[in-house]
């Protein structure tokens, strides 16, 4: 089984394709990237009594994206490599942006990308009263206060990387003020905003989290799950370590703009005197002419701009599922990125040839013409018709032959003839010959235009030794091309992508414009009548195929009807010239 060379794009080259096919097996044969390591030694001083327990822990605002699956990949990676567990924690604490919508969604986009949290699935709102009680406690310790600032009064006197913070004037309240305020402001006594309870640390730290961070606000919204039980809710800092506490997770894996939020991680598990996780952070996936924030991600949602969390042009998990990604494509880019300790960008070529190589492997070929010309056969009669025998997969001999019926008329792309052919160009032009792919070689003997002069159809003879598979057919002719029966066609819509952003990276825009400028106006290319050959029309939304010469695509999970598929293109054919060439007899 070959398969194409690794793609010069892949920025960290580990992993040979061998290893690579067997899809996590492969993590086995790269050098450790700096978790592994921290996991290993702490295997070998029995930090955690031999124990790996990460967590993925989504906050329920959105549809997870591609950055997610590295996280996903990462945190359930290591515990199937290191006989551990892995939990799936909703982080629930903004009852204002959290839907039930995004609970279900991510959980089939987890289970999709193959991964199991069996019976761990937990929600940090299932924490509340714990959280809660432990809130008293600081407040008894004297670590806490209740503060009447407002939220602008309250960034103020926070101060900046510059200039320390003020003390609020709140901050010397006494212990028995302290939790008198805090018990009513649970009871719903005070407005939203009014009051907050903050950490007492330090209003001088040179690190902006540790000035006296809001632990609780005041916020009357209905919650998704516990409802209207709470009207005050604890801030994410106050939640995650201490919900990865309670969970006795060990390895707390995070992304790189929570450094800084490591020392207050730390500071709640210690002065609470609860079990403390380790946090370690990772450099976040950027890709290359796509948006990968939520907010953005959410935009183009709600703007129209999109069909909606699964368009096919999103890097949303369910949109790459829809435009064709399979989980193991997905998987082996995740593996193949690598988890760094700075940030960087992808390309997202990257992602695309994780599902070349995947579908390469998998895909059965089929021939499709999306932009038809007609061709009449001028010697072959109009009642004969006949079947030639076509390889389902070059990469999988088990997949076997198909029959494709051949007749007197049949349709070629439009870019595959050119009156006037430029050199090199070895497709159809006037007394040429070509090979239709496992059919005959056929040669252009007229051009027939109509009144305005556009070519409407050609005719071409064909030689009826030439035959692949005949002894014959080693006649070399210079191009082979795909085709399809006219008569027999499934006509069919076929879909093609372009990049959402026109630029690589869409943040890079003119003073005082924003990401919209860059969005790419012909992302989305629709072409209606396409002519599929019969076969397809048993395609069942998901099923991928390669149509030759044009790339891998995939039957529309939504669009498709029994026997009326709708297709899209997943990714383009890469060297599609000089691979055909190669190919052919
Ligand atoms: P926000 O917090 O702005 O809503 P988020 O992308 O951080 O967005 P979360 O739901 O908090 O969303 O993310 C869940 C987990 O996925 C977190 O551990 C987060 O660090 C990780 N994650 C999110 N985006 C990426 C990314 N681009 N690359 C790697 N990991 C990511
Ligand atoms: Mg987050």
């Amino acid at each position: 089984m070959s398969a194409p060379p690794r793609d010069s794009a892949s920025p960290e080259g580990h992993g040979d394709q061998a290893a690579r096919s067997q899809g996590d097996k492969s993590a086995a044969d790269r050098p450790l990237h700096f978790i592994e390591q921290i996991v290993e030694d702490d295997l070998r001083t029995n930090k955690w009594n031999g124990r790996v327990l990460t967590r993925f822990p989504p906050e329920p605002n959105g549809y997870l994206h591609i950055g997610h699956a590295k996280s996903i990949c990462l945190n359930f990676g290591l515990a199937a490599k290191y006989s551990g567990l892995c939990n799936l924690r909703f982080d629930d604490t903004n009852p204002t942006k959290e839907e039930d919508e995004y609970v279900e969604s991510i959980q089939e986009d987890v289970r999709w990308l193959g991964f199991d949290w069996e019976d761990r699935l937990f929600y940090a709102s299932d924490y509340f009263e714990q959280l809660y009680q432990w809130a008293e406690q600081l407040i008894r310790a004297g670590k806490a206060y209740v503060c009447d600032l407002t939220a602008d009064e309250t960034r103020e006197y926070r101060g900046t990387l510059t200039a320390p913070g003020r003390d609020s004037p709140y901050r010397n309240r006494r212990v028995e003020e302290n939790l008198d305020l805090f018990r009513r402001m649970r009871a719903g006594e005070f407005q939203d905003g009014e009051r907050t309870l903050r950490a007492k640390i330090d209003m001088a730290s040179p690190n902006l989290n540790m000035r006296d961070p809001v632990m609780y606000r005041i916020l009357h919204a209905t919650h998704h799950r516990t409802g209207d039980a709470w009207c005050i809710y604890p801030m994410y800092d106050f939640t995650h370590g201490q919900s990865d506490s309670l969970e006795k997770i060990t390895h707390s894996i995070c992304t790189l703009e929570f450094e800084n939020h490591r020392p207050l991680y730390d500071w709640y598990c210690d002065e609470l005197g609860i079990y403390h996780p380790q946090q370690i952070e990772f450099a976040r996936l950027n890709l290359t002419y796509t948006v990968m924030s939520k907010r953005k991600l959410l935009a183009l949602v709600k703007e129209g701009l999109v069909w909606g969390w699964d368009d096919p042009r999103l890097p949303t998990i369910c949109g790459l599922r829809r435009r064709g990604y399979t989980p193991e494509a997905i998987r082996d880019f995740c593996d193949r990125i690598g988890v760094a300790k700075f940030n960087s960008t992808i390309d997202v070529a990257v992602l695309e040839n994780a599902l070349r190589e995947d579908l390469n492997r998998r895909a059965p070929r089929a021939m499709a013409v999306l932009r038809p010309l007609k061709i009449v056969l001028t010697n072959y009669p109009a009642d004969r018709e006949e079947e030639v025998d076509a390889v389902n997969n070059p990469e999988d001999p088990a997949m076997g032959t198909r029959k494709v019926p051949f007749s007197r008329e049949l349709v070629i792309e439009q870019d595959d003839f050119r009156e006037d052919p430029p050199s090199k160009f070895f497709r159809l032009a006037p007394g040429r010959e070509v090979r239709l792919r496992s059919a005959y070689i056929i040669k252009c003997v007229d051009v027939v235009k109509n009144a305005q002069g556009d070519i409407v159809e050609l005719h071409c003879t064909y030689d009826p030794e030439s035959h692949s598979g005949t002894p014959a057919a080693n006649r070399k002719v210079k191009g082979t091309l795909h085709w399809v029966s006219a008569r027999h066609a499934l006509r069919a819509t076929v879909r093609l992508f372009d990049h959402l952003f026109r630029t690589m990276d869409p943040e890079d825009v003119p003073p005082g414009a924003d990401w919209h400028t860059n969005l790419n106006p012909n992302s989305l290319e629709v072409l209606d009548d396409c002519y599929l050959e019969p076969s397809l029309a048993a395609a069942k939304p998901g099923d991928h195929f390669q149509f030759e010469r044009l790339g891998y695509f995939t039957a529309d999970r939504v669009d498709s009807r029994p026997g009326r598929p709708v297709f899209n293109r997943s990714v383009a054919l890469r060297d599609t010239w000089a691979k055909i060439e190669k190919n052919q007899r």
